[in-house]
């Protein structure tokens, strides 16, 4: 973009907000499984310092959540209490349209018939992936990770039996969520993950031609991370390499977003497409926050992130 003086502008064409994997909870602070504490009741202050720290900004287009509004430990007579809850603090943003992502600890909240309504994922038969354009020059891709998922689905539902057979075959423990006795990248085939199956898959293939043909540059969001240089392989996407193959066949996706683990990370793949995983709202100590916003432009997006969310520069590799 050039200014009528001549000199190159650095306007964004367009600003969002986000954070991940807020997992609140009315119960009392605890530590995830390897030991890390977890600040259950704390969580949706960051959420609401979030949403006011956008208004602030009064810039943000729209506003997406990455996942896991609310933690598995939640008693479930109060899960949709909860979420209605969570949801009407997003509903404070003034900005614009909040787009909600689905994570494992959502479903085991609610079934995917009760839980999609509520976050306002208007899909038909429980899908949860979707996409939308903000402006002509981007489009933002939501990837539904739980789409084969032994979690969220009816217990006889061809998703839940095909994601139970992948376990079986994949994990030798009782215990699913178990990585013990696995090796390397293997160790994602836990049953707190899940992966994409075949109809989403062609959706994908489908919006990412189109996005081609219509030159715009696509940002993909996921709630699993789709590279193993980005987050730890026990939080990766079952399938991430077929989901990126498919992803390397076109030029037109720029950056991977993700939440779930709750570290964060990035990295850059053989391909130049940007993978940054987003630091977790839960994992923040009261008085700490971990949100952010991200400025886009024409050859980069630049993540600003808030205290724990670290800030990271994504500049594009022109296609090779
Ligand atoms: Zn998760």
């Amino acid at each position: 973009m050039v200014s009528s003086n001549g000199l190159a502008t650095t306007q964004p064409l367009f600003s969002f907000g986000l954070i991940s994997d807020v997992q609140y909870a009315d119960i009392p602070d605890g530590r995830s499984f390897l030991g890390v504490p977890r600040y259950y009741k704390h969580s949706i202050l960051v959420l609401r310092r979030a949403v006011k720290e956008w208004n602030t900004h009064q810039k943000h287009k729209f506003a997406i959540n990455f996942g896991d509004i609310v933690d598995g430990f939640c008693p479930k007579d109060q899960s949709l209490g909860t979420i209605k809850k969570l949801v009407d603090e997003f509903e404070m943003f003034r900005g614009g349209p909040v787009h909600h992502i689905i994570g494992n600890h959502c479903l085991y909240n609610l079934p995917r018939s009760e839980l999609l309504p509520l976050l306002k994922i208007k899909t038909l038969d429980g899908r949860a992936y979707y996409d939308f354009s903000p402006v002509p020059e981007y489009r933002f891709v939501v990837l539904d990770g739980y789409d084969i998922s032994a979690i969220g689905w009816p217990k006889d539902h061809p998703k839940t039996l095909e994601a139970l057979k992948i376990l079986r075959e994949k994990n030798p423990n009782e215990n699913k969520n178990s990585p013990i006795n696995m090796e390397g990248l293997e160790r994602r085939f836990l049953m707190f993950n899940g992966a994409i199956g075949k109809e989403q898959m062609k959706w994908l293939d489908d919006v990412l031609l189109e996005a081609t043909k219509l030159k715009q540059k696509v940002v993909i969001c996921c709630h699993l991370p789709l590279d193993p240089g980005a987050a730890s392989e026990k939080g990766l996407l079952w399938n991430y390499d077929e989901v990126m193959n498919l992803i390397h066949k076109y030029n037109c996706v720029k950056v991977c977003l993700a939440g779930h683990y709750h570290r964060g990370g990035y990295s850059i793949d053989s391909h130049g497409i940007h993978h940054r995983v987003l630091e977790a709202a839960l994992e923040c100590p009261p008085g700490t926050d971990a949100f952010g916003y991200i400025d886009v432009y024409d050859d980069r997006i630049s993540l600003v992130g808030t205290d724990r969310m670290k800030s990271t520069e994504m500049h594009f590799t022109p296609p090779s």
